[in-house]
């Protein structure tokens, strides 16, 4: 029988879609919410879809959640409370809970089924994380959640899907503006911001907001083989300027204070992913 091919069809406006060869299809149905399948693939590991977008893959997930959520923290530098909206599959979560520092975890998820079938069929993304008795687990709108909560947090990180579907809330000015309320002062949010050589405008869209709402909208690249189309952005938000600036000295200190081994992050890659090359730069709107 001919192998099955899944098509990523996020980028299909664009003209383009990539397939990977599913060796063996673990879960496909729809959660309710959003169309979910979970298939192994001979390159990539095993492999998570939600309606048509690739979210997470065995082999190079490391990338995206090191980063997302090692930079934020070790930026601030004092961080006790962490904010992740989304995240289904539970890798910012294991990140974050490797920072002994960090005190409580809120994760704001808003369908279950996500985060069952990815304890279910990807339980080395959360490594045991959704047992650390840091975490308080809400399965709710995120956008609902900052606009109600009392909590604070010294960083809140947006690792939501595209802005398709549930997620596209999620990219709007009052789930910043909301978000911003919810961090403490000099706090950072951190969002899933898209590749931009293929959605640059949704780039722009967010700095834009991001300047508007905080002293320094701004973005880092991280390359995701998977999140095809070049490097991909993960948007940077916070009233103090001077965190995007770390030092590669102190993020030595921080990182060795934190005494864990990575596979993609160091201080030295934390500092150059700050660094962007024109192209990103024209993303962003001249400063309103
Ligand atoms: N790393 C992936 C990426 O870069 O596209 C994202 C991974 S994670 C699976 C994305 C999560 O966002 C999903 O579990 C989805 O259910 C969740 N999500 C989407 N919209 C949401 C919302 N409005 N509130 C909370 N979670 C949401």
């Amino acid at each position: 029988m001919s192998a099955r091919w899944i098509a990523e069809t996020l980028h299909a406006n664009e003209g383009l879609t990539t397939s990977f060869r599913a060796d063996k299809i673990l879960y496909e149905e729809s959660t309710g919410q959003q169309e979910l399948v979970i298939f192994d693939n001979p390159t990539f590991g095993r492999m998570m879809m939600l309606d048509g977008a690739t979210q997470v893959t065995t082999s190079d997930e490391f990338i995206y959640h090191e980063m997302m959520t090692h930079v934020p923290v070790l930026a601030h530098g004092a961080v006790k409370s962490l904010l992740i909206i989304g995240g289904g599959d539970g890798g910012i979560l294991r990140e974050a809970a490797r920072h002994k520092s960090i005190e409580r975890i809120t994760m704001v998820e808003i369908d279950p089924e996500v985060t069952a079938f990815s304890r279910e069929h990807l339980p080395m993304v959360s490594a045991g994380a959704f047992d650390d008795p840091r975490l308080d687990l809400v399965f709710a709108d995120g956008t609902k959640f900052v606009a109600e909560t009392d909590q604070r947090f010294d960083v809140v990180i947006v690792d939501s899907t595209d802005p398709v579907g549930p997620g596209a809330v999620l990219f709007e000015e009052e789930f910043y503006r909301n978000a911003k309320r919810c961090l403490t002062e000099g706090g950072v949010l951190v969002t899933q911001n898209g590749v931009p050589f293929l959605q640059p405008g949704e780039l722009t869209s967010s700095i834009g907001k991001f300047r508007r709402l905080f002293t320094d909208g701004s973005c880092y690249l991280a390359t995701i083989p998977t999140y095809v189309g070049g490097p991909m952005a993960m948007g940077w938000a916070t009233d103090n300027a001077a965190l995007r600036f770390q030092g590669v000295e102190i993020l030595h200190a921080r990182f060795a204070d934190a005494a864990f081994e990575t596979r993609y992050y160091t201080p030295e890659v934390h500092a150059a992913a700050f660094a962007l090359p024109r192209y990103v730069e024209k993303c962003f709107p001249t400063r309103v």
